[in-house]
């Protein structure tokens, strides 16, 4: 009986360990079969996996909630950089800054012509910055227009099926499907926009991120500082902004999700025009937290902007 007992126990654990180890097996197997992607930032983190799907692995860089333009690569995102079949970086002078990108891409040999490293900023017609000094470096917002998104996720498919090929028709199909839903909503920024007159159309901000966001969607912008990687909210800076917006009737003010809200409180407080809410520029919100995706922080912010120009 005991023995009986005994051998039932010993089968089902046989079963159990084999079960176990066949599990870890497939799901090694998956992992191993997947494409490793690096992406520098949140937002093309989030465009890469809508056209990967789940053939892609990714890892983005700077985490979300933080500053693109200047970061330090921890051991983890060298490791990582390393071991990518392929890299995404939006260029655009965006990771720039402290030129952390380009440091990174010669510690993990990704130079040169052949190397699987991919700028998503083709084909985008660059803006340039505009403060003395500065009018030949270009402005590296331009995902802040939905069209220039659409031209983001192409070009992922095109680096994707570069590096994996077999499954060309998987990228297609997954581009396909997210490109209509950014035109979608290209158009509805459009038409909503449509129904704010000219003149109520001023976005004020900490930085002057707005440039392509302004032409796509007929806005004027201004801004404490003009990018992240210069000199943020010096009390010149403020003070020409509090000056203009005295000058102005009836201007609202957003403040970025990825950047210290103190000079746009103190630009607040100094002309009595209060927040009116949070826009997303240089990040996506914290998974399952506002804006989380490409998609919804785009949402987010034609739906901010509109409600702040209209419900005042
Ligand atoms: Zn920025």
């Amino acid at each position: 009986m005991i023995i009986k007992k005994l051998s039932t126990l010993l089968l089902f654990l046989v079963l159990v360990l084999a079960s176990c180890s066949k599990e870890e097996g497939n799901s090694k197997k998956d992992n191993a079969d997947k494409i490793q992607v690096i992406a520098t930032y949140s937002i093309i983190y989030d465009i890469v996996k809508n056209v990967g799907g789940d053939r892609v692995e990714v890892h983005s860089l700077a985490p979300v909630g933080s500053n693109p333009h200047e970061y330090d690569p921890l051991p983890l995102d060298v490791q990582l950089t390393t071991d990518a079949d392929i890299v995404f970086y939006n260029g655009l002078n965006l990771e720039g800054g402290n030129s952390w990108f380009e440091k990174l891409l010669l510690t993990t040999e990704k130079t040169g012509k052949e190397a699987p490293v991919y700028r998503l900023s083709d084909g985008v017609d660059p803006m340039h910055l505009t403060s003395k000094g500065k009018e030949s470096e270009e402005d590296p917002h331009a995902w802040l227009d939905i069209r220039n998104g659409i031209k983001y996720a192409e070009n992922a498919k095109i680096g994707l099926i570069k590096v994996d090929p077999k499954h060309a028709d998987v990228y297609e199909k997954n581009a396909k499907e997210y490109i209509e839903k950014l035109e979608n909503l290209h158009q509805e920024a459009v038409e909503r926009y449509s129904k704010i007159p000219q003149e109520q159309r001023l976005l004020i901000t900490s930085e002057g991120a707005f440039k392509y966001f302004s032409e796509a969607y007929g806005f004027e912008a201004a801004y404490i500082w003009e990018i992240n990687s210069e000199n943020q909210g010096s009390p010149e800076q403020v003070s020409t902004l509090v000056d203009f917006i005295r000058s102005k009737k009836d201007p609202v003010l957003f403040v970025e999700t990825s950047i210290d809200p103190r000079s746009m409180e103190m630009v607040s407080s100094e002309t009595d025009v209060p927040i009116f809410g949070k826009v997303f520029t240089d990040s996506i919100g914290k998974s399952g937290e506002d804006g989380d995706t490409y998609i919804k922080m785009m949402e987010w912010n034609i739906d901010t902007i509109y409600r702040g120009l209209t419900e005042k």
